[in-house]
């Protein structure tokens, strides 16, 4: 079992979360298998409670674990699986040790962040590799050196990887390395700085990944090499993308880093087949069709609330070689100078999940232009309970139809809290997380894009469809073309005279790659060329 630990120095958005995750597809296509984990220093539990502004996406996974949407990467990038135990924040490790302690289990000693914060931390990375069966375990931590919280981690993964010697673990420090205008050049001090702060704990990076705006001359590199500690080879420069994320593992290839990881690891593999993920960025660069889709949310100005979304538009303009420029509208834009306007001349709209009140009533307004005016519409989560309100306001008449999420006293809550559900108080234990089967109806234009009748998908949401509605709604043309196996739980609806207007109580986006575009997305796309091509689907 091989080990490679991803720092960060000097500041955060660095990319830290990509960098991993591209070194993990270069891996992989070297026919290694790659499991990725991320360590946070915060103190949460888990980020499933965060609000947006603090941290972006919730990403979902397969057991519905609630993570950092760095794990979004690590799943788009790779083929790996991940469960609850490839995200450890400080938080759940402090958790286990004191319920530990609690319950008796140090056996009266005094209990300390070193050992035993620090074994808790080793623990994961040793269960990860087990449950894993990898070859490879690449290990980020979040934050940035020098920070007082990451300390028990950077000490943890020092002490680690001297127990596995060292062509066994190895450390990977991605550094900025910023271009000061005023001098016209690029500074190297900073990195010297944080990675003379590794060094002072013990760890010495074997790889420097810079992070840079301009192109590092040889005159830098030798310089960084020198001061850092590290041979001149291993100082990779990773400028900033023109085009897309998913260029970075081949900048890294570019760049020789996976040869440096694999020798440096003794692993002896053939050279990294790159040529279908360069056929992927072919066509993000130069598509053969292009198309405007709004995504119509209320976290619009944050880049990293709708990570997963955002993603899963771009794969599916891929599958269909198409470019996609999406346009992000405020909900409340919408209420303020109403849908047609703002709307006029998309290709496609898509409302993703949400929680809370702000800008439900615009995004009401979004959905029925679009079912009116044929627009292909796709919804999520909350998109899916927009539609269904939307379509019993204005089709079936019912007035003030809503879901008791936003007006609990509502003559007619077509979206509604199981009762099984309402009992539960605790934050984070009320909500249906993770993938679950969905029967699709054999008919359905679901059914066809997935080219199966049974799907599993995850789920982050605590309202459902009200079953008390389902015959009125199936009467007035409103297909309900995915159920819970035992048909109790609305999964899938659509409207069948429409061109695509399909929306999901489920969230397909997390199980969306650039090499594996989700058949939802895709058939969105499709339906938004079709649409610009006035041609039928
Ligand atoms: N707020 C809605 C619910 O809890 C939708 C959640 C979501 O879109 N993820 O059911």
């Amino acid at each position: 079992m091989k080990y490679i630990f991803v720092t960060g120095g000097v500041v955060s958005s660095l990319g830290k979360g990509l960098t991993a995750a591209s070194l993990g597809t270069l891996l992989e296509r070297r026919g290694l298998k790659v499991v990725l984990q991320k360590f946070d220093p915060y103190l949460n539990v888990d980020p499933g409670t965060m609000s947006p502004f603090q941290h972006g996406e919730v990403y979902v996974l397969d057991d519905g674990t609630e993570t950092d949407l760095d794990l979004g990467h690590y799943e788009r990038f790779t083929h790996t699986q991940l469960t609850r135990l490839n995200n450890l924040t400080s938080g759940r490790v402090y958790l286990n040790v004191i319920e530990r302690e609690r319950a008796g289990g140090y056996l009266g000693k005094t209990v300390q962040v070193i050992p035993h914060v620090t074994d808790e931390i080793q623990k994961r990375i040793h269960e990860v590799a087990a449950a894993s069966k990898a070859d490879v375990v690449i290990t980020e931590i979040g934050g940035t050196t020098g920070d007082i919280e990451g300390l028990p981690f950077l000490e943890a993964i020092r002490e680690f990887a001297l127990e596995q010697g060292p062509h066994n673990a190895i450390f990977v420090h991605v550094t900025y390395v910023p271009f000061i205008k005023a001098a016209g050049e690029l500074k190297t001090k900073p990195t010297q700085q944080s990675v003379a702060k590794l060094r002072e704990i013990g760890i010495t990076p074997q790889i420097l990944i810079c992070r840079c705006e301009k192109p590092l001359d040889k005159e830098l590199r030798r310089k960084i090499s020198m001061f850092c500690n590290v041979p001149f080879d291993a100082v990779i420069e990773e400028k900033d993308v023109d085009h897309s994320i998913y260029e970075v593992p081949l900048m890294l290839q570019r760049e020789r880093m996976d040869d440096l990881v694999c020798s440096l690891l003794h692993l002896d593999k053939p050279a990294a087949d790159m040529t279908t993920w360069r056929e992927i960025i072919r066509k993000l660069i130069a598509p053969a069709h292009r198309v405007r889709i709004g995504v119509v949310g209320k976290y619009i100005g944050l880049p990293d609330a709708y990570k997963s979304v955002y993603e899963a538009i771009t794969h599916g303009g891929i599958a269909n070689d198409c470019g996609v420029e999406l346009v992000k509208v405020e909900a409340e834009e919408i209420e303020r100078l109403g849908a047609d306007d703002l709307l006029k001349g998309l290709g496609g709209l898509l409302v993703p999940g949400g929680f809370g009140e702000r800008g439900i009533e615009g995004k009401i307004m979004a959905v029925q232009y679009a079912r009116e005016q044929k627009l292909p519409y796709l919804g999520l989560c909350l998109g899916m309970q927009i539609a269904s309100i939307e379509f019993a306001r204005n089709v079936l008449g019912l007035k003030g139809a809503h879901s008791t999420e936003f007006d609990p006293n509502t003559a007619q809550p077509v979206i509604a809290m199981l009762d099984s559900q309402l009992k539960v108080t605790k934050k984070g234990g009320t909500m249906r997380l993770g993938a679950m089967p969905c029967q699709l109806t054999v008919s359905s234009q679901a059914a066809q894009l997935y080219g199966a009748f049974v799907i599993h998908e995850r789920h982050r949401h605590r309202f459902e469809f009200n079953n008390a509605y389902r015959e009125r709604f199936a009467q007035a043309g409103f297909v309900f073309s995915g159920l819970s196996p035992d048909g109790q739980l609305v999964e899938l609806i659509e409207l069948p005279g429409h061109p695509f207007f399909i929306a999901s109580q489920f969230h397909p986006e997390f199980q969306s790659k650039p090499h594996q575009p989700h058949p939802l997305f895709r058939g969105f796309i499709a339906a938004a060329i079709a649409l610009l091509h006035q041609k039928p689907l």
